[in-house]
């Protein structure tokens, strides 16, 4: 892979596969040197980042010198976090692995529908991921603010987003004065920028101390500076350069494990931003037909709920229908929205997902683009 130096779609599948065959795992092998991988996601690294000459990235311009490079990778949809991360280490698409949000909808009749993330990776990934395989042919894996991933038996040592107190790792850290029991305690109260600082402290650890066959480490800064900030802005640019500079410390974590020659990186993103001048927020037609009542700007009564999701949304109906009275009015009240793309209530990929977990209450599915223009760009590179 080292001298490939072309550009071209890939698709999350093909990630999958390549990192299967990258550890390679027959069993003749088993008494070869061990060999490694580290797939490194920078949330929300946009495709066009490594064409701008000026935004100095330079560890990511050097690994792709050194390896191989595609022009970008469609993303799925509903275009979030934690659907494409799960693709990528799944190789199939929502349909398939379940994961619709950053998290599992949880509802309940007559209130709006909400995002539950911290449950057993087991009630969320229906399918098997590539650290399952890995974990299942003898070698070990580790997971570092990996998504969709709470409680895998099958990830071996971990320093997740939300660090236990007692979690071995964390321990680890703790008496190595990486940080403090106190900080450990109140880790995610803390902002995004030492949390990212601490995950690269923790992969890195990880590297150093146990040299897992398969690292997944994942940071998040990118995606909430654009999220607060918008694409393109200083700060954007600013946290593109860090992240580099967080990369490079994985990577000479790999060279003081003495693992460089059998290393190979795979540096992902999950979706892109673009800048949006005008929202449409279908809650409130749904308010205006009487399908949501508020009482002091909170929601006291929903029949009807719009989960919005990476530039489409979702359209709950959140009590029985049993006439399709409340399907009628939800479809009433968005009639005539301006920006929305298409509607969608056939059996595509997404809506067959959507259906599948959506059990008594009736569902439509509305889309304001039927699949978004982002691209994303896949990297990996072989360190010699
Ligand atoms: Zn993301």
């Amino acid at each position: 892979m080292s001298s490939l130096n072309t550009r071209r779609w890939l698709s999350y599948a093909v990630l999958a596969c390549a990192i299967s065959l990258t550890l390679g795992v027959t069993p003749q092998e088993q008494t070869a040197p061990s060999r490694h991988i580290v797939l490194i996601s920078l949330d929300g690294l946009p495709s066009w980042a490594l064409d701008d000459p000026f935004l100095p990235m330079p560890t990511l311009r050097a690994l792709a010198a050194r390896g191989a490079i595609a022009a970008g990778m469609r993303p799925v949809n509903p275009t979030v976090t934690w659907p494409n991360h799960t693709t990528l280490i799944t190789g199939v698409t929502p349909a398939k692995h379940g994961v619709l949000f950053n998290g599992v909808l949880k509802r309940d009749p007559g209130v709006p529908p909400r995002v539950e993330p911290w449950l057993p990776r087991d009630e969320m990934v229906r399918v098997k991921t590539l650290y399952d395989v890995v974990h299942e042919r003898g070698m070990t894996t580790a997971q570092v603010d990996w998504v969709a991933i709470m409680a895998a038996p099958t990830v071996t040592w971990e320093f997740p987003e939300r660090p236990a107190p007692d979690g071995v790792v964390a321990q680890e850290m703790v008496k190595a004065g990486i940080l403090t029991q106190t900080e450990l305690e109140t880790f995610a109260t803390r902002n995004i920028v030492w949390r990212d600082h601490i995950w690269t402290q923790a992969a890195a650890h990880i590297i150093r101390e146990h040299r897992p066959n398969l690292t997944m480490y994942h940071l998040l800064n990118l995606d909430s500076t654009q999220h607060r900030y918008g694409p393109r802005t200083p700060a954007a640019m600013t946290t593109m350069a860090h992240l580099d500079a967080q990369v490079a410390e994985i990577v000479a974590a790999v060279e003081r494990a003495g693992l460089t020659s059998r290393t190979t990186f795979f540096i992902v993103s999950d979706h892109g931003f673009k800048l949006v001048k005008r929202q449409i927020r279908l809650n409130a037609a749904f308010m205006k037909e009487g399908l949501l009542k508020a009482t002091d700007g909170k929601i006291v009564q929903s029949d009807a709920y719009v989960v919005p999701e990476g530039g489409s949304a979702i359209v709950y109906l959140t009590s029985p229908d049993p006439s399709g009275e409340l399907l009628a009015r939800a479809r009433k009240a968005i009639a005539g929205v301006e920006g929305i793309d298409a509607v969608i209530e056939t059996a595509t990929t997404e809506s067959t997902a959507c259906r599948s977990r959506a059990r008594t209450i009736r569902w439509a599915f509305f889309s304001s683009r039927r699949r978004t223009g982002t691209r994303l760009r896949l990297r990996w590179a072989r360190t010699s």
